[in-house]
Parts: structure tokens; C-alpha cells; sequence
């Protein structure tokens, strides 16, 4: 068989590590074509050498320029780009097969837009991506013949769960509720007096999962869950109805579907991101993904818990804006991602992370979806409503 040439956005991340030890693991069926960094050049110089792509991209220009004349000088053959209308082009090029979106946030929409309009095999990590332009992404991956496949762990589970081979609505499919599990994260039972203190690298010590800092952060607030509940809406086509958080601190079952029967059926494994990069990129097959065999006698027992909407309003904002639909999910992730920016710089306490994104939603009202450039709006407003706020609340606090 010919290899599939896989282009990786984001490739010097945590996914897009993950998803090169998972390619390097199947020279016979993947092949690194191209990968992607922001402004990691040494990283990717390393990674360019060991996986021999044909291109590499960064996105500053002068820094692209140095990287080809230290690649060249080591003898690689590897072609490298610059800025986000390369990302476009790898993403959408003739010779990718498989696109992996590992960019984190807003930043990833264009080149995942670019891959689905180019009718690609997507591995969606971005999440961020989906649920800023659903209406828009959707019918780019419809109109394009892409075939869209969830890497977020919970809904490469529900994905594994769901009736095989069916289309059509999950109610004909006899689907009851889609569950999604989380850990809760580390301050699940902290003291809430104790939350304003908390620093980036206490918030970013997740207790199961080893993830770039963003999404540490918005698993933390429970916002990742926020987020991956409007993710799941679009992905399955399931209204909040059908939709459920349960809180499941050890991370082995990824999330469960729920029949009409009565029926459970729930994904387990490790937590390692490469069990659904691998689910993903050899589906149907099964392949080797270099991840430990689950021992549920040596974890001996799992635990669950209901949500607490009170300590995580964001689980309760995502269902208003899941409600209020069109530009709403914009909002709700930019302003987020504003917020965990100015955390992570130490400029807004962890604890007031969702006051921002709550002062941008009601802030900037929800507008219908038409074209790309509503959801463009929309986010720009909501990054100037969240900055706006972010001003007040160092007032507030200072
Ligand atoms: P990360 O911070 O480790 O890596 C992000 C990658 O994106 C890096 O390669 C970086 O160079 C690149 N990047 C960042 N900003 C960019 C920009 N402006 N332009 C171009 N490239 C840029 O993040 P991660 O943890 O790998 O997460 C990536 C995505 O996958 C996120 O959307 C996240 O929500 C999702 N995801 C991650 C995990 C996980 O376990 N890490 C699990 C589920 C979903
Ligand atoms: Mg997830």
C-alpha cells in the first residue's frame, strides 16, 4: 500500500507529538508530509530532520529564511514555508491525504477551513476551530467531501460508541444520551476561597493528562468541557437535551453513549492521546499505537461523580450559548481565549476567567451565522469586550 501523506498543524505540540510517534510507528502506512509550528524553530528543525517531510512552515518569515539555511546545511531536502497562507496551502494541498488540525485555538480555523473545502480525511484536535464557525465548517466538510474524524479523546469515544455504519438522526439509531466524561480537573475539590491564589503552572498540572497549557488551563475551569459540549452538538448532531457531563477523576472511559435499551456502551483506554490519533488515522483498521494495555485490576476502581454548575459556571454557559446558537459559540471561545492568555501572563486571577467570558457574552449580542466573516466579527468583538472587562476586573481587584 502507499503510504498516506499526513500534514500536521501544530506538529510541534503535544498532539502533534503524539501523532508523530503514532506515523513513525507505520512507515508502511503514513508518511509526515508536512509540519507546522508557530514559533517553535528549534523544535522543528529537530523534527524535520528526524520525519523528512516535505515541507515544513513556520509562521515568521525572517525565521523561516534561518531554519532552510540550517536545514539545508544539514542536508535536508525539506521545503520551508512561511506565514498563515502556507498553512492554507499544505493544509489544502493536492498531495496531503489526512490533515491533522493540532493548532491551538482560533489561530487553526483558516488552514482546517482550507483542508475540508479540499474534501481531506481531517483528524480534528482544534476544537476551538469547530466551535467558532460550526455552520460555516460543517458545510465546507459537506460541500468539500471531507471526512471529518474527532481526535478530542471524548468524542473519538462517542464516535467508537455510536451505532456503526448508521446514518440518519441518533434518536432512529435508538441513542438515549451522549455522555461525556472529565476529570474535573485539579481544583475539583479545592477550597473556592483558595482559587484566586492559584498560579499558571498549579492550573496547568492536570492530574491525568499531560496537554499543552491552554487547554490545561481551560480544564481547569472546566471550560474544555464547555467547549467539547458544543463540539459534540455539531459532531453528532445532538441537541443539549442529549447531551450530559459526568465527572470521572480517573480518565479511563472516555465517554458513553446511552440506548433506548437501557444499553451503555463507553470507550476505555490510558489516557494518551495516542490511542484516538491511531483510532483516527488507520480507521477502519486497528494499529499499534505504542500505548500500555489497560490493567483495570491494578486501577481497581472508578469513580463518577455529577457536575458542580455553581464551582463550573462554564458548563452552564455552554448550554445558553448552545441555546442562543449562531455567533454565540464566537464569543464564548474567544473571550476565553483572551481570558487564558491574560492568566497565563499573570494579568487576570485563575478565578475570574469566567467573569470575562460571561461580561463579553453579554456584551456583544448573538447574531446569525451567514458567512465566514460573521464568525470573523464576532470573535474580534468578543476579544475587545473581554480586554475591556479584563481592564475592570484589575480594577476591581487591584
Ligand atoms: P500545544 O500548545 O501543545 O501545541 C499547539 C501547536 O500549535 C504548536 O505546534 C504551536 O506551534 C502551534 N500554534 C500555536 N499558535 C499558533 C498560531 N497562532 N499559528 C500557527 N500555529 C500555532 O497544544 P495541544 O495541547 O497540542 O492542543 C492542540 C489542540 O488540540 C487544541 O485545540 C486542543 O484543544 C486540542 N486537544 C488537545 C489535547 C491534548 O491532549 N493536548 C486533547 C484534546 C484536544
Ligand atoms: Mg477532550
Amino acid at each position: 500500500m502507499t503510504p498516506q501523506n499526513v500534514a500536521i498543524l501544530g506538529a510541534t505540540g503535544s498532539i502533534g507529538r503524539s501523532t508523530l510517534d503514532v506515523v513513525a510507528r507505520h512507515p508502511d502506512r503514513f508518511r509526515a508530509f508536512a509540519l507546522t509550528a508557530h514559533t517553535q524553530a528549534d523544535e522543528l528543525f529537530e523534527l524535520a530532520l528526524r520525519h523528512r517531510p516535505r515541507f515544513a512552515v513556520l509562521a515568521d518569515g525572517a525565521q523561516a529564511r534561518d531554519l532552510r539555511a540550517r536545514l539545508a546545511g544539514a542536508g535536508s531536502a525539506v521545503e520551508v514555508l512561511a506565514g498563515a497562507d502556507a498553512l492554507v496551502s499544505v493544509a489544502a494541498h493536492p498531495e496531503a491525504d489526512a490533515v491533522m488540525a493540532a493548532i491551538v485555538g482560533a489561530a487553526g480555523l483558516a488552514p482546517t477551513l482550507a483542508a475540508a473545502r479540499a474534501g481531506k480525511k481531517i483528524l480534528l484536535a482544534n476544537k476551538e476551530a469547530l466551535v467558532m464557525a460550526a455552520p460555516v465548517f460543517m458545510a465546507a466538510v459537506r460541500q468539500g467531501g471531507a471526512i471529518l474524524l474527532p481526535i478530542d479523546s471524548e468524542h473519538n469515544a462517542i464516535f467508537q460508541c455510536l451505532p456503526q455504519g448508521r446514518h440518519g438522526s441518533l434518536a432512529a439509531g435508538g441513542v438515549r444520551k451522549i455522555v461525556l466524561t472529565g476529570s474535573g480537573g485539579p481544583f475539583r475539590s479545592r477550597p473556592l476561597a483558595e482559587l484566586a491564589a492559584v498560579t499558571p503552572d498549579q492550573a496547568c498540572a492536570h492530574p491525568t493528562w499531560n496537554m499543552g497549557r491552554k487547554i490545561s488551563v481551560d480544564s481547569a475551569t472546566m471550560m474544555n468541557k464547555a467547549l467539547e459540549i458544543i463540539e459534540a452538538a455539531w459532531l453528532f448532531g445532538a441537541g443539549p437535551d442529549a447531551i450530559e457531563v459526568l465527572v470521572h477523576p480517573q480518565s479511563v472511559i472516555h465517554s458513553m453513549v446511552t440506548y433506548a435499551d437501557g444499553s451503555v456502551i463507553a470507550q476505555l483506554g490510558n489516557p494518551d492521546m495516542r490511542t484516538p490519533i491511531a483510532q483516527a488515522l488507520a480507521h477502519p483498521d486497528r494499529i499499534d499505537a505504542g500505548v500500555a494495555a489497560l490493567d483495570l485490576a491494578r486501577i481497581g476502581a472508578l469513580t463518577f461523580e455529577a457536575p458542580d454548575f455553581v464551582r463550573f459556571r462554564a458548563l452552564a454557559l455552554a448550554y445558553d450559548v448552545l441555546a442562543a446558537g449562531g455567533t454565540a459559540p464566537a464569543v464564548f471561545n474567544a473571550a476565553n481565549e483572551t481570558a487564558v492568555t491574560a492568566f497565563l501572563a499573570r494579568d487576570l486571577a485563575f478565578n475570574r476567567i469566567t467573569d470575562v467570558i460571561e461580561a463579553a457574552l453579554a456584551r456583544v449580542a448573538a447574531g446569525p451565522v451567514g458567512s465566514l466573516d460573521d464568525v470573523l466579527e464576532a470573535d474580534r468583538a468578543a476579544r475587545a469586550a473581554a480586554r475591556a472587562a479584563l481592564g475592570r476586573t484589575l480594577t476591581a481587584t487591584s
